[in-house]
């Protein structure tokens, strides 16, 4: 996990967002404001990369979005023994 991830999951921690999982790697996360940006990961190599809709994930930063996906994302590889 990269500092930028880890710093931006600091930020999502106290922004009350809700996380929708899809199935596979793919999570719609919804705003306060009501926004829904869809985040989708995969794993290459044992790295975790994730691409998010949303201005800040197009610019291929650490969003709050994908680092809220990202904390949901780990719960449910970590559920499923992986
Ligand atoms: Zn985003």
């Amino acid at each position: 996990m990269t500092t930028n991830i880890q710093n931006a999951l600091a930020r999502a921690s106290k922004i009350k967002m809700s996380v929708r999982y899809l199935g596979g790697r793919t999570y719609v996360v919804i705003t306060p404001e009501a926004h829904r940006y869809v985040v989708r990961f995969e794993t290459i190599e044992g790295l975790r990369y994730g691409r998010c809709q949303c201005k800040a994930g197009a610019a291929r930063l650490a969003c709050k979005n994908l680092a809220k996906a990202a904390a949901v994302d780990t719960g449910i590889r970590n559920s499923q023994g992986h």
